[in-house]
């Protein structure tokens, strides 16, 4: 009999032995297969559901990392970093995908609001997988499935290595509280975060959420830095609502954030921005920077820089247009998060905010 007839009809002469030996061993295998997804999906969540101590025996567990990585760890300061060594002692995960947890170092140190037990025990149990049908999805490239606590990556390598540390970064964070908060804050401030800890063109614009994470630089400048750490961490919004009362009625503040998640859904889902809302949203940004700021030249230099970004956002070539902007305009360089690239910056502009006003009032 013709082999490759027997491998096609499936369904006509049921008596041949060859082929429902075949059809055995193909469900056979199907169920084995099926069998095998649930047992894992099974015992993953049952892992997860599990208690999780990531303090159990702590000291040692600093110790052996700072071994590993050759690094200087304060197991009194440094507990953050335990979820270093869950990543790396992860046996799911390869050598290069552990390595990834390196660059978060600076990222983990510098952020206190970590919730140390629950990142550690998503990390200890997280998954990457490269599906066969590369490129499925064009827009996105790599995601994080929070329930199922994978990593996808749509392409057949980390040959991006920024893409898989922003996935990375919402392994770690983005669980219980945070998963509420508007996309505008999860993507924006992952995306910035990957920029102040990994890149070396750290100030760069020119990168895929470019108007998020413009516009968390604006909420920086509004509230503080640490809000917008506190916010996103502990998946509260109230920290930035708070803050923005300062300057604004709490009327005023509810209509600021529903324009902002409005208007940023649209850019996610791809649809086009209303030019009255950009409008809005951004005039009540100016009031809020010029009263925040009345005479501090600089911030309001590089707000300004940040405005004609967003400006961008209700044209239809909204990217193309952002990046000619860009080309064109010097980026004020500062950075929010990483206190490595802060104190630099203090350094190099001799204490952030004098230099400049000083020299506008001698003349
Ligand atoms: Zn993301």
């Amino acid at each position: 009999m013709d082999k490759r007839k027997i491998e096609n009809d499936v369904e006509i002469a049921p008596n041949d032995k060859k082929k429902s030996l075949k059809l055995r061993r193909l469900s056979a295998f199907t169920l084995g297969l099926f069998t095998a997804f649930y047992i894992w999906e099974a015992r993953n969540s049952i892992k997860m559901a599990l208690p999780f101590d990531a303090y159990k025996d702590k000291e040692n567990k600093l110790l052996e990392l700072s071994n590993r990585i050759g690094i200087t760890i304060d197991p009194e300061i440094d507990d953050n970093l335990l979820i270093v060594y869950y990543g790396l002692t992860n046996d799911n995960l390869t050598n290069e995908e552990k390595e990834g947890f390196l660059y978060l170092i600076d990222l983990l140190r510098d952020n206190p609001y970590i919730d140390i037990n629950t990142a550690s025990k998503y990390i200890a149990n997280l998954d990457v997988e490269y599906p066969i049908k590369i490129n499925e999805r064009k827009i996105v490239q790599a995601r994080y499935l929070y329930s199922l606590n994978k990593i996808r990556m749509y392409q057949d390598s980390l040959k991006s290595d920024e893409i898989y540390i922003h996935e990375l970064i919402h392994a770690i964070f983005n669980h219980g509280r945070a998963l509420d908060l508007p996309e505008v804050i999860v993507e924006g401030v992952t995306d910035l975060l990957v920029n102040e800890y990994t890149k070396y063109n750290w100030q760069d614009e020119l990168e895929s959420y470019v108007f998020e994470t413009v516009m968390i630089k604006v909420l920086c400048e509004m509230t503080s830095s640490d809000t917008i750490l506190k916010t996103y961490t502990l998946g509260e919004m109230q920290y930035i609502t708070d803050d923005l009362k300062e300057y604004m009625s709490d009327e005023t503040v509810e209509k600021y954030i529903k324009l902002m998640t409005d208007i940023f859904d649209n850019i996610y889902f791809r649809n086009k921005v209303s030019q009255e809302e950009l409008d809005e949203l951004l005039s009540l940004t100016d009031n809020y920077m010029n009263d925040k700021y009345p005479n501090d030249e600089i911030v309001l230099e590089r707000y300004n820089y940040y405005r004609g970004i967003l400006d961008k956002m209700s044209s239809d070539e909204l990217y193309l247009e952002a990046q000619e902007y860009i080309k064109h305009h010097e980026s004020p360089s500062y950075p929010y998060f990483s206190s490595q690239l802060k104190n630099k910056y203090i350094e190099e502009n001799d204490g952030i905010k004098t230099k400049k006003l000083v020299l506008t009032n001698n003349q």
